[in-house]
């Protein structure tokens, strides 16, 4: 039976091509029970999503996915069940949010050297109100005919080494950390099988989370194969961290996943949700 409970996906907000209530109203159809909205650098949609779940019957958990430079490696840090009122949190997002503009508009700098003009505004109309992200510039591209999809387009103009690519100062590893811990919540090691860090890097990675009070790793997600579902398993055991299950969906036509398709966490994982009120019913076994 898939897993009743999803805590990585998201909205307009972010990079999402759903709004907060469709989002999770789609959650709802799709059988999950217990879910996390995790919205790039961003929390402003939990107040609607929260309310949504409410009216959908379903739980519902803070969340957030933080973008973080370590060893000049971008890595995704999820915070779940933390506080969304905690001014610290708040305040470090909107600043990421501000880098993030500035990046934006040194990515469309880049493009337009290589021909290509007004990839900025043309990103900012699809991102409407919302944070700009790679994912929005990336339909742009593809709608003004640069590539036949987003995943090309990806390979073609916004990775390391391509016009589109800006190399970005995040936030550190220990702020993120410390920022949901402190409001109260638990950070989370997002898809760790997308970081191409080798063995001792991996191992480092987990080290200093840890070391930083970091709870959880993502053990079952969209961006695994079934053999790293066993990989994190052991690694999460082995630095005695819990292990965290999301689809990281965006949405039809540009998500990793379904929803309500993810298999449940390896036997032996110790889950995130353990200890929640929220997952009480998927704990029942
Ligand atoms: P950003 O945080 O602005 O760098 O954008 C990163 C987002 O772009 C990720 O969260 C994904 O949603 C999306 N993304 C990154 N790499 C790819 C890819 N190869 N194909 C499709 N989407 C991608
Ligand atoms: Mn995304
Ligand atoms: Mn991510
Ligand atoms: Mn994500």
């Amino acid at each position: 039976m898939a897993a009743q409970i999803d805590l990585h996906c998201h909205s307009t907000i972010s990079d999402g091509l759903l709004a907060p209530q469709d989002l999770v109203a789609h959650a709802a159809k799709s059988g999950i029970k217990v879910l996390a909205l995790t919205d790039h650098d961003d929390i402003t949609g939990l107040a609607i999503a929260r309310d949504a779940a409410n009216q959908h019957g379903i739980h519902f958990v803070n969340g957030v996915e933080i973008s973080v430079t370590w060893k000049r490696r971008t890595l995704h840090i999820v915070g779940l069940k933390f506080d969304a009122e905690n001014d610290a949190l708040k305040s470090a997002l909107a600043n990421v949010r501000i880098g993030r503009d500035e990046r934006a508009k040194q990515m469309a700098e880049g493009l337009a050297k290589a021909g290509i003009a007004g990839a900025y505004e043309g990103a900012k109309e699809i991102s409407k109100q919302s944070i700009m992200t790679r994912s929005h510039f990336a339909q742009f591209l593809v709608k003004n005919g640069h590539a036949k999809d987003v995943k090309t387009v990806f390979k073609k103009f916004l990775v390391k080494g391509k016009p589109g690519f800006v190399e970005h100062q995040w936030m550190s590893l220990e702020s993120a950390v410390s920022l949901i811990t402190n409001a109260g919540g638990q950070a989370v090691i997002a898809h760790p099988g997308r970081y191409d860090l080798g063995t001792i890097n991996m191992l480092l990675l987990m080290h200093e989370f840890r070391s930083y009070g970091g709870a959880a790793i993502e053990v079952v997600t969209g961006s695994h194969n079934p053999p790293q579902y066993q990989q994190f398993a052991k690694i999460a055991h082995r630095f005695s961290l819990k292990a965290s299950l999301g689809s990281d969906y965006h949405g039809p036509g540009l998500s990793y996943m379904a929803m309500g398709c993810m298999p449940d966490l390896p036997v032996g994982c110790d889950p995130v949700w353990a200890d929640w009120s929220e997952a009480q019913y998927l704990n029942v076994k």
